[in-house]
Protein backbone atom coordinates (compact mmCIF):
# COMPACT_ATOMS: atom_id res chain seq x y z
CA UNK A 1 0.00 0.00 0.00
CA UNK A 2 1.21 2.78 -0.83
CA UNK A 3 0.86 6.42 0.17
CA UNK A 4 2.75 10.31 -0.26
CA UNK A 5 3.43 12.37 -3.15
CA UNK A 6 6.38 13.85 -5.21
CA UNK A 7 6.79 17.13 -6.35
CA UNK A 8 8.70 18.17 -9.63
CA UNK A 9 8.57 14.92 -12.17
CA UNK A 10 9.00 15.68 -15.52
CA UNK A 11 6.78 14.50 -18.03
CA UNK A 12 4.64 13.12 -15.37
CA UNK A 13 1.50 14.25 -17.16
CA UNK A 14 2.42 11.89 -20.09
CA UNK A 15 3.47 9.07 -18.44
CA UNK A 16 1.37 5.15 -18.65
CA UNK A 17 3.65 4.16 -15.74
CA UNK A 18 6.28 5.45 -12.72
CA UNK A 19 8.86 4.39 -11.28
CA UNK A 20 8.33 5.05 -7.33
CA UNK A 21 11.01 5.31 -4.84
CA UNK A 22 9.58 4.85 -1.66
CA UNK A 23 10.61 3.60 1.96
CA UNK A 24 9.31 -0.02 2.24
CA UNK A 25 11.92 -0.30 5.41
CA UNK A 26 12.78 1.67 8.51
CA UNK A 27 16.19 3.51 7.98
CA UNK A 28 19.45 2.23 10.01
CA UNK A 29 20.49 4.77 12.26
CA UNK A 30 24.07 3.78 10.05
CA UNK A 31 22.34 3.53 7.26
CA UNK A 32 20.05 6.14 6.08
CA UNK A 33 19.98 4.94 2.41
CA UNK A 34 18.47 1.59 3.34
CA UNK A 35 14.80 0.55 3.56
CA UNK A 36 14.02 1.96 -0.03
CA UNK A 37 12.72 0.14 -2.60
CA UNK A 38 11.33 0.98 -6.50
CA UNK A 39 7.53 -0.16 -7.12
CA UNK A 40 6.14 0.01 -10.79
CA UNK A 41 2.83 2.03 -10.63
CA UNK A 42 0.81 2.19 -13.58
CA UNK A 43 -1.79 5.72 -14.24
CA UNK A 44 -4.88 3.36 -13.99
CA UNK A 45 -4.04 2.58 -10.29
CA UNK A 46 -7.09 3.82 -7.87
CA UNK A 47 -5.70 6.58 -5.80
CA UNK A 48 -2.87 7.38 -8.29
CA UNK A 49 -3.50 11.26 -9.01
CA UNK A 50 -1.27 14.01 -11.57
CA UNK A 51 -1.43 16.88 -9.91
CA UNK A 52 -1.28 20.37 -11.49
CA UNK A 53 1.24 21.30 -14.02
CA UNK A 54 3.44 23.31 -12.45
CA UNK A 55 4.44 26.56 -14.14
CA UNK A 56 8.15 26.75 -15.29
CA UNK A 57 10.14 30.06 -16.43
CA UNK A 58 11.70 27.89 -19.71
CA UNK A 59 11.79 24.50 -20.28
CA UNK A 60 7.64 25.15 -21.12
CA UNK A 61 7.62 22.24 -24.17
CA UNK A 62 8.13 19.49 -20.98
CA UNK A 63 5.87 19.31 -18.31
CA UNK A 64 6.90 19.22 -14.48
CA UNK A 65 3.78 17.73 -12.60
CA UNK A 66 3.05 16.75 -8.60
CA UNK A 67 2.54 13.18 -8.12
CA UNK A 68 0.37 11.94 -5.24
CA UNK A 69 -0.27 8.60 -3.73
CA UNK A 70 -3.43 7.53 -1.64
CA UNK A 71 -3.12 3.99 -0.47
CA UNK A 72 -2.13 2.60 -3.96
CA UNK A 73 -2.40 -0.30 -4.18
CA UNK A 74 0.88 -2.44 -5.84
CA UNK A 75 1.25 -6.14 -6.23
CA UNK A 76 4.71 -7.66 -5.09
CA UNK A 77 5.55 -8.65 -8.71
CA UNK A 78 5.76 -4.57 -9.37
CA UNK A 79 8.38 -4.30 -7.54
CA UNK A 80 11.38 -3.85 -9.36
CA UNK A 81 14.59 -5.12 -7.97
CA UNK A 82 15.37 -6.23 -4.72
CA UNK A 83 13.56 -4.77 -1.59
CA UNK A 84 15.03 -2.46 -0.06
CA UNK A 85 17.96 -1.98 -2.40
CA UNK A 86 16.86 1.43 -4.52
CA UNK A 87 19.38 3.81 -3.50
CA UNK A 88 22.13 1.54 -5.01
CA UNK A 89 20.11 1.47 -8.08
CA UNK A 90 19.60 5.10 -8.20
CA UNK A 91 23.33 5.76 -6.98
CA UNK A 92 24.42 3.54 -9.89
CA UNK A 93 22.74 5.54 -13.33
CA UNK A 94 22.80 9.28 -11.78
CA UNK A 95 26.36 9.90 -12.98
CA UNK A 96 24.36 8.83 -16.29
CA UNK A 97 21.71 11.61 -15.54
CA UNK A 98 24.44 14.09 -15.05
CA UNK A 99 26.11 13.53 -18.11
CA UNK A 100 23.13 13.81 -20.41
CA UNK A 101 23.08 17.33 -18.57
CA UNK A 102 26.27 18.49 -19.21
CA UNK A 103 25.27 17.31 -23.19
CA UNK A 104 22.30 19.57 -23.25
CA UNK A 105 24.16 22.46 -21.18
CA UNK A 106 27.29 22.65 -23.72
CA UNK A 107 25.17 22.19 -26.58
CA UNK A 108 22.95 25.38 -25.39
CA UNK A 109 26.20 27.54 -24.65
CA UNK A 110 27.40 26.64 -28.07
CA UNK A 111 24.21 27.34 -29.62
CA UNK A 112 24.28 30.67 -27.56
CA UNK A 113 27.65 31.70 -29.03
CA UNK A 114 26.50 31.08 -32.16
CA UNK A 115 23.54 33.76 -31.95
CA UNK A 116 25.41 35.62 -30.48
CA UNK A 117 28.12 35.76 -33.01
CA UNK A 118 25.01 36.42 -35.99
CA UNK A 119 23.62 39.03 -34.03
CA UNK A 120 26.80 40.91 -33.61
CA UNK A 121 27.96 40.61 -37.18
CA UNK A 122 24.22 41.92 -38.04
CA UNK A 123 23.46 44.93 -35.97
CA UNK A 124 24.92 48.54 -36.85
CA UNK A 125 25.57 50.42 -33.94
CA UNK A 126 26.71 54.27 -35.24
CA UNK A 127 27.24 52.60 -38.58
CA UNK A 128 29.30 49.79 -37.61
CA UNK A 129 28.74 46.34 -36.83
CA UNK A 130 28.66 45.57 -33.22
CA UNK A 131 30.99 42.90 -33.83
CA UNK A 132 33.92 45.74 -34.61
CA UNK A 133 34.02 46.49 -31.07
CA UNK A 134 36.55 45.38 -29.17
CA UNK A 135 34.34 44.42 -25.92
CA UNK A 136 31.85 42.00 -28.68
CA UNK A 137 34.97 40.44 -29.71
CA UNK A 138 36.56 39.75 -26.28
CA UNK A 139 33.33 38.73 -24.91
CA UNK A 140 32.94 36.12 -27.42
CA UNK A 141 36.23 35.26 -27.77
CA UNK A 142 35.91 34.35 -23.45
CA UNK A 143 32.93 32.66 -24.09
CA UNK A 144 33.97 30.14 -26.87
CA UNK A 145 37.26 29.42 -24.97
CA UNK A 146 34.76 28.28 -21.90
CA UNK A 147 32.76 26.54 -24.12
CA UNK A 148 35.83 24.68 -25.71
CA UNK A 149 36.98 23.86 -22.49
CA UNK A 150 33.78 22.41 -21.43
CA UNK A 151 33.27 20.28 -24.35
CA UNK A 152 36.83 18.54 -24.04
CA UNK A 153 35.90 17.71 -20.35
CA UNK A 154 32.59 16.57 -21.79
CA UNK A 155 34.38 14.05 -24.38
CA UNK A 156 36.51 12.93 -22.02
CA UNK A 157 33.33 12.18 -19.96
CA UNK A 158 31.48 10.42 -22.79
CA UNK A 159 34.59 8.07 -23.57
CA UNK A 160 34.77 6.83 -19.92
CA UNK A 161 30.84 6.19 -20.11
CA UNK A 162 31.25 4.48 -23.01
CA UNK A 163 34.02 2.61 -21.07
CA UNK A 164 31.56 1.80 -18.44
CA UNK A 165 34.10 3.67 -16.05
CA UNK A 166 32.49 7.36 -15.06
CA UNK A 167 32.35 7.37 -11.38
CA UNK A 168 30.45 9.69 -9.37
CA UNK A 169 33.10 12.43 -8.77
CA UNK A 170 34.01 12.84 -12.32
CA UNK A 171 29.98 13.13 -13.40
CA UNK A 172 29.87 15.76 -10.35
CA UNK A 173 32.43 17.83 -11.45
CA UNK A 174 31.40 17.76 -14.83
CA UNK A 175 27.80 18.38 -14.26
CA UNK A 176 28.97 21.64 -12.07
CA UNK A 177 31.39 22.90 -14.84
CA UNK A 178 29.27 22.66 -17.54
CA UNK A 179 26.24 24.15 -16.19
CA UNK A 180 28.09 26.67 -14.55
CA UNK A 181 30.02 27.66 -18.36
CA UNK A 182 26.16 27.44 -19.82
CA UNK A 183 25.01 29.98 -17.07
CA UNK A 184 27.71 32.40 -17.85
CA UNK A 185 28.08 32.03 -21.71
CA UNK A 186 24.22 32.60 -22.62
CA UNK A 187 24.36 35.42 -19.75
CA UNK A 188 26.77 37.27 -21.71
CA UNK A 189 25.12 36.39 -25.32
CA UNK A 190 21.92 37.94 -24.32
CA UNK A 191 24.05 40.91 -22.92
CA UNK A 192 25.37 41.48 -26.69
CA UNK A 193 21.65 41.48 -27.85
CA UNK A 194 20.77 44.36 -25.52
CA UNK A 195 17.18 44.62 -25.28
CA UNK A 196 16.01 42.24 -28.27
CA UNK A 197 17.88 39.50 -25.88
CA UNK A 198 15.31 40.36 -23.09
CA UNK A 199 12.34 39.66 -26.14
CA UNK A 200 10.97 35.56 -25.99
CA UNK A 201 10.79 35.67 -29.86
CA UNK A 202 14.66 35.66 -29.73
CA UNK A 203 15.79 32.36 -29.15
CA UNK A 204 18.52 33.89 -26.83
CA UNK A 205 16.10 34.75 -23.92
CA UNK A 206 14.47 31.45 -24.11
CA UNK A 207 18.16 29.45 -23.65
CA UNK A 208 18.29 32.35 -21.14
CA UNK A 209 15.09 30.79 -19.26
CA UNK A 210 15.91 27.02 -20.04
CA UNK A 211 19.25 27.28 -18.41
CA UNK A 212 18.41 28.41 -14.85
CA UNK A 213 17.62 24.62 -14.09
CA UNK A 214 20.53 23.34 -15.04
CA UNK A 215 22.34 24.29 -11.54
CA UNK A 216 19.51 23.19 -10.16
CA UNK A 217 17.86 19.69 -11.62
CA UNK A 218 20.07 16.34 -11.41
CA UNK A 219 21.60 17.39 -7.95
CA UNK A 220 22.28 21.58 -7.40
CA UNK A 221 25.60 22.79 -7.87
CA UNK A 222 26.49 23.11 -4.30
CA UNK A 223 25.50 19.65 -4.09
CA UNK A 224 27.91 18.82 -6.61
CA UNK A 225 30.53 20.58 -4.79
CA UNK A 226 29.42 18.50 -2.10
CA UNK A 227 30.39 14.93 -3.78
CA UNK A 228 33.63 16.55 -4.87
CA UNK A 229 34.98 18.06 -1.79
CA UNK A 230 34.22 14.59 -0.21
CA UNK A 231 36.51 13.37 -2.92
CA UNK A 232 39.34 15.57 -1.47
CA UNK A 233 40.98 14.96 1.39
CA UNK A 234 40.10 17.39 3.49
CA UNK A 235 39.78 17.70 7.16
CA UNK A 236 36.31 17.00 8.46
C1 LIG B 1 11.68 21.84 -13.63
C2 LIG B 1 12.09 20.75 -12.68
C3 LIG B 1 12.07 19.43 -13.11
C4 LIG B 1 12.41 18.40 -12.25
N1 LIG B 1 12.28 17.09 -12.66
C5 LIG B 1 12.49 16.09 -11.78
C6 LIG B 1 12.22 14.72 -12.12
O1 LIG B 1 11.80 14.42 -13.23
N2 LIG B 1 12.44 13.77 -11.20
C7 LIG B 1 12.89 14.06 -9.95
O2 LIG B 1 13.07 13.15 -9.14
N3 LIG B 1 13.16 15.33 -9.57
C8 LIG B 1 12.94 16.35 -10.46
N4 LIG B 1 13.18 17.66 -10.08
C9 LIG B 1 13.65 17.91 -8.71
C10 LIG B 1 15.08 18.46 -8.68
O3 LIG B 1 16.00 17.43 -8.91
C11 LIG B 1 15.27 19.12 -7.29
O4 LIG B 1 14.45 20.29 -7.27
C12 LIG B 1 16.72 19.49 -7.03
O5 LIG B 1 17.52 18.34 -6.89
C13 LIG B 1 16.89 20.34 -5.76
O6 LIG B 1 16.24 19.74 -4.69
P1 LIG B 1 15.18 20.59 -3.84
O7 LIG B 1 14.23 21.25 -4.79
O8 LIG B 1 14.62 19.68 -2.81
O9 LIG B 1 16.04 21.74 -3.20
P2 LIG B 1 16.69 21.76 -1.74
O10 LIG B 1 17.44 20.47 -1.51
O11 LIG B 1 15.65 22.16 -0.75
O12 LIG B 1 17.75 22.93 -1.92
C14 LIG B 1 17.58 24.28 -1.47
C15 LIG B 1 18.96 24.93 -1.43
O13 LIG B 1 19.74 24.24 -0.46
C16 LIG B 1 20.98 23.88 -1.03
N5 LIG B 1 21.47 22.63 -0.43
C17 LIG B 1 20.81 21.45 -0.31
N6 LIG B 1 21.61 20.53 0.24
C18 LIG B 1 22.79 21.13 0.49
C19 LIG B 1 24.04 20.72 1.07
N7 LIG B 1 24.22 19.46 1.49
N8 LIG B 1 25.03 21.64 1.17
C20 LIG B 1 24.85 22.90 0.75
N9 LIG B 1 23.71 23.37 0.18
C21 LIG B 1 22.70 22.49 0.06
C22 LIG B 1 20.67 23.67 -2.50
O14 LIG B 1 21.85 23.71 -3.29
C23 LIG B 1 19.73 24.83 -2.76
O15 LIG B 1 20.47 25.98 -3.02
C24 LIG B 1 12.84 18.71 -10.93
C25 LIG B 1 12.87 20.05 -10.51
C26 LIG B 1 12.50 21.05 -11.35
C27 LIG B 1 12.49 22.48 -10.82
Amino acid sequence: MLDGGKTFITGGRNADRVLVVCRTGTADADDRRGGLSILVVDNTSPGFTVGRTLEKIGLHAQDTVELSFSGVRVPVEDRLGEEGAAFGYLAHNLPQERLTIAVAAVAAAARAVELATGYANERRIFGAPLATFQNSKFVLAECATEVAAAQAMLDQALAAHDRGELDAVDAAKLKLFTTEVQARVVDRCLQLHGGYGYITEYPIARLYADARISRIYGGTSEVMKTIVAKSLDLAR
